[in-house]
């Protein structure tokens, strides 16, 4: 996925949730991105605040959202409905771009030029880059309105951000091959396990991560990577 339509995806949620770490916790804080370009997204915060201090003790950053209503229906099942959307994260490095960094993209760049006003209007305004990262987007239509599969889930990694495989393998020296996680899968017209010629795999990029696939496997083929 290129820069440019990671920002669009994170934007168009607008308000999200910036994690960082305090110490021996991690810290939550709603904000947002306000321009991309080729090294990164960017965000503003300000030097006094502790998200500034967390920032700068530990260069480390976790950006999520979700585009969808939060309002979720109780169906006649007893069951949520959840409208179709998508939820966006990314995690990785962040570094402090000076205002004159700041004031040479907005030359070029037009997006950077609220970053610059902001920073005028309130002095103590830092923007941060996050460079180099790795995360996913998920997007979820559970009731198959528009297609015919729930998920598509999409993996991307920026700036070469050290990162890797997460998600469900299926030991194929364990398999028994009884086919119970194919019968379990419960997406509607499209399963993410599928049989291969040596036996059964996961579609990590379908799949839900639901468990039941685990939870049936009778000899505890199913490996999760996190
Ligand atoms: S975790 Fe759920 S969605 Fe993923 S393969 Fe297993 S049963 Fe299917
Ligand atoms: S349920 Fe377990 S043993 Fe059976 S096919 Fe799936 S992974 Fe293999």
């Amino acid at each position: 996925m290129l820069i440019e339509d990671i920002y669009q995806r994170f934007d168009r949620i607008g308000c999200l949730t910036f994690a960082t770490i305090d110490g021996d916790y991690p810290e939550t804080r709603i904000a947002h991105l306000f321009a991309w370009d080729e090294e990164g997204l960017y965000f503003r915060t300000m030097t006094i605040k502790p998200f500034y201090k967390q920032l700068k003790e530990t260069e480390k950053l976790s950006i999520c959202g979700m585009s969808a209503s939060p309002h979720v229906e109780i169906g006649k099942d007893g069951l949520p409905n959840f409208e179709p959307g998508y939820t966006i994260k990314a995690t990785g490095a962040v570094k402090e771009i000076s205002f004159e960094e700041l004031k040479k993209k907005a030359s070029t760049k037009p997006i950077f030029e609220l970053g610059v006003k902001d920073t005028i209007k309130y002095p103590d305004t830092v923007t941060f880059c996050i460079y180099s990262f790795k995360g996913d987007y998920y997007n979820y239509d559970y009731d198959c309105t528009s297609r015919d599969h729930k998920i598509i889930r999409e993996h991307f990694n920026f700036g070469n951000f050290p990162d890797r495989f997460k998600g469900l393998k299926i030991n194929s020296k364990t398999c028994i091959k009884c086919g119970e996680c194919e019968l379990i899968c419960q997406s509607i017209n499209f399963k993410a396990v599928y049989q291969t010629k040596e036996g059964y795999a996961i579609d990590v990029d379908k799949c839900d991560v639901c468990g039941s696939c685990s939870k049936i496997c009778p000899v505890n083929a199913i490996e999760s990577y996190c």
